[in-house]
């Protein structure tokens, strides 16, 4: 609570110093930051891969010129890197978190007013004819709870529009030709500044042309210079504060700021770039405002002044609506919600409940302050450690030919992850000892399985007893079932991971109309207390959600207009994840395969569709992996350029094949290393029902689904399969659903040798 305190008291220091003036202490400062860096090479353009040359060699040649340029203007400039480094090796998108750390701890305290952020880079596309100079910053209306800009850039947001267009301007006014012009959006790093930020895309390196210009010193000189000049402009203005030295107008004449000043009673003139003062005298500056850090979210709707100054204010309005949460936009931290369950718990050092948390980063943060501490996830079937500073991975699962293949806190987990290896033993890191050695062969030989009934209806239900043979455990946090309708598959196509998320629920099928028998006789011996609709009532009649009610559970339904809707509305129940699928949603193969690959790592699925926006989950992607699973048919170039135009091309990555099956296999080759599974899943790729309901095995056992056509199977599904047989010594087929050709499992089975 102290350390709250502080922060908040810092904040009104930083902003109750006055917005727009210059401090004594405060020169003029620019913080440039060249793009990427190290490992991270950013875009390799047209000719990069076959020359050397990328991104970050031309955003370090540009930073060097633009520095010198702004000191000649005396300004102070500092360097985010001046060699060729990376922040961090763990992943680009912790790169940027760990260089706006040092970005941020580069502005001299209580100078955020007279510093800003620039942060250089080059653009590249599919189209070798797009280019031109671009200038991107954070826009408060771009505010949301996953990507939460920090506080002060709220504040800052409107002088970041006035660098974006005076920089913008200068540039283009010298005769660079213009690309997309000036773009509000969210990027990590402008919305994390805590001074006024812009990121300045220089020029296309897709485009040959533009490539071989950007290379040039006398290109990069004369952007270097104009921008420099564009700084100079937004620092030479005269700035009109009020008595609280708040910034009320901005002139570039003297003589208009002073006659405006006359008009308000005790403001003055201040010159922003000098901090020479005119008109009144300057008072002492008062804190303006509270800082409204604490900010009520809401599912789908953008709630209007949503902002408050302390968590109890939040909460209590939060209370009045339904599926709200309360977020610290600073830190992200989720502080309450009447939607979200609190699955992560710390336990103290004699595994006594201490607090629970909505976020796992939370509770490990909470956890991290005591001496001896556990965190672990209710949701899971065995309440899995999921981090600890006492307990260690104390259980090392090794065989043979894969050496070291997992280190686990628990020694169940551990020894039922040894089972399915043949080979491997368990090796207790304590006890020095090997406490399991699986060499029974004939006990864990290859068992394919199948998972069938009679229907799509009772396949689903079979595939909810494999994974919850007992029923729901009575400890089990989320008693939930997925309700989808059995006729179509729009509405449920990004259902797994909102199954995934919610305790791994079962997805379930429905008839329209009614209840099916075999329905209502899973939900009781589940034990399910609570039921997710997903779909409007054309889809689930209202007469299925009072027959749920009267059996007891609590029910709730998610659907739009369209897919593309329901598909938001599915995903705004998710956490924020380090990574999207983007899938066509007029067909079902590529969402299906999605699925069984966004259960495992966490990710959800957006559904696009040629001529409809960019969604806005895409366009705060920045940092993000995004991988579009299908070919350009499915998911249109356009929309992948877009998408790239709206995050930067860096993170965008297309896996996709000739037909369903070989994208299909394009999915989980390249993510073979999520799947930690000695199983196998496979459904039919001609229907989507089956495969609809298999996401929640992938979920429960970590194992990729490949959809399989039902006569002679394509060469290059038949190598990855053989491949990953081999490779992960599969001993588990899973043959979810009864139209899978007799000859296509014989063949599978075969493999597993
Ligand atoms: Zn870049």
């Amino acid at each position: 609570m102290k350390k709250k305190l502080l922060f908040v008291l810092l904040l009104l220091l930083a902003i109750g110093m006055g917005t727009g003036t210059a401090s004594a202490a405060g020169k003029p400062t620019v913080i440039l930051d060249p793009g990427h860096g190290g490992a991270y090479g950013g875009t390799a353009g047209y000719s990069g891969n076959r020359t050397g040359y990328y991104e970050k060699h031309a955003n370090m040649e540009v930073s060097k010129r633009l520095k010198s340029e702004l000191e000649k203007r005396g300004f102070v400039v500092h360097m985010t890197r001046t060699s060729d480094v990376q922040f961090s090796r763990i992943s680009s998108s912790a790169d940027l978190v760990e260089r706006m750390k040092v970005a941020n701890g580069m502005i001299a305290s209580g100078n955020n007013d007279n510093t800003v952020f620039m942060s250089v880079h080059h653009n590249a596309t599919s189209s070798p004819t797009y280019g031109g100079y671009e200038t991107y910053y954070f826009d408060n209306r771009y505010a949301s709870s996953s990507y939460p800009p920090s506080v002060l850039q709220r504040h800052y947001s409107p002088e970041s529009g006035r660098l974006a267009t005076n920089t913008h301007r200068a540039v283009i006014n010298s005769g660079v030709k213009e690309g997309r012009g000036i773009v509000a959006n969210s990027l990590y790093v402008t919305r994390t500044s805590n001074v006024p930020a812009v990121l300045l895309e220089v020029g296309y390196m897709s485009n040959p042309t533009e490539e071989a210009m950007i290379k040039q010193a006398w290109f990069q000189q004369k952007v270097a210079a104009n921008v420099a000049k564009g700084v100079d402009d937004f620092f030479n203005v005269y700035v009109v504060n009020d008595k609280n030295g708040k910034a009320i107008k901005h002139y570039t004449s003297k003589t208009d700021a002073l006659n405006y000043s006359k008009t308000v009673s005790g403001s003055y003139v201040i010159h922003k770039k000098t901090g020479k003062v005119d008109g009144a005298t300057k008072p002492d500056p008062e804190p303006v405002e509270r800082p409204l850090v604490y900010g009520i979210y809401h599912p789908s709707v953008k709630m209007k002044d949503n902002l408050f100054g302390t968590e109890q204010e939040a909460i209590n309005e939060a209370k009045k609506w339904k599926n709200t949460r309360v977020v610290h936009t600073t830190t992200g931290i989720v502080l309450w919600s009447n939607y979200l369950p609190k699955k992560y718990v710390v336990l103290d050092g004699s595994d006594k409940e201490v607090e629970r948390f909505y976020q796992e980063e939370a509770a490990i943060a909470r956890a991290g302050k005591l001496s001896q501490a556990s965190v672990i996830d209710e949701s899971t079937l065995e309440d899995d450690t999921v981090w600890s500073n006492f307990k260690r991975k104390n259980f090392i699962v090794r065989s043979k030919d894969k050496g070291e293949m997992v280190h686990l806190y628990n020694r169940e987990e551990a020894r039922d992850y040894a089972r399915n290896w043949p080979n491997s033993e368990l090796y207790d890191v304590w006890a020095k000892k090997v406490i399991f050695t699986n060499t029974d062969k004939t006990k864990y030989s290859y068992t394919p399985q199948n998972i069938e009934g009679s229907d799509r209806l009772k396949t689903a239900v079979a595939v909810s007893k494999l994974l919850y043979p007992n029923g729901f455990a009575s400890t089990k946090a989320q008693k939930t079932v997925v309700l989808a309708t059995s006729a179509q598959y729009a509405d449920a196509l990004s259902a797994g991971p909102l199954a995934a998320h919610y305790g791994n629920a079962p997805i379930l099928l429905s008839r329209a109309g009614a209840l099916p028998a075999e329905v209502e006789q899973e939900l009781k011996r589940l034990k399910a207390k609570h039921v997710i609709m997903v779909g409007g009532t054309a889809a689930l009649s209202t007469s299925v959600e009072s027959k749920l009610k009267s059996m007891g559970m609590s029910t709730e339904r998610l659907s739009g207009s369209t897919r593309y809707e329901t598909n938001e509305k599915i995903n705004a129940k998710l956490p924020s994840a380090d990574g999207v699928f983007v899938t066509a949603g007029d067909n079902y193969p590529d969402a299906l395969t999605a699925a069984s690959v966004a259960v495992v790592k966490n990710w959800p699925i957006v559904l696009v569709r040629e001529g409809l926006p960019v969604p806005n989950s895409l366009k705060t992607a920045f940092g993000d992996e995004v991988v579009i699973i299908g070919g350009t048919s499915a998911v249109p170039a356009s929309l992948e350029t877009a998408v790239k135009r709206e995050i930067g091309a860096d993170g965008v990555r297309r896996l996709s094949g000739k037909t369903r099956y070989e994208t299909g296999t394009a999915a989980i080759d390249f993510f073979a290393d999520d799947f930690m599974s000695n199983r196998l899943i496979v459904s039919t790729g001609t229907n989507y029902p089956d495969a609809l309901v298999s996401s929640a095995v992938s979920a429960r056992y970590n194992a990729p689904l490949f959809l399989v056509p039902d006569d002679a199977m394509p060469s290059d599904l038949t190598t990855s399969l053989t491949q990953h047989s081999t490779e992960k010594l599969i001993n588990r087929t899973y043959y979810i659903g009864g139209a899978i050709n007799p000859s296509v499992k014989t063949t599978i089975n075969a493999m597993q040798k």
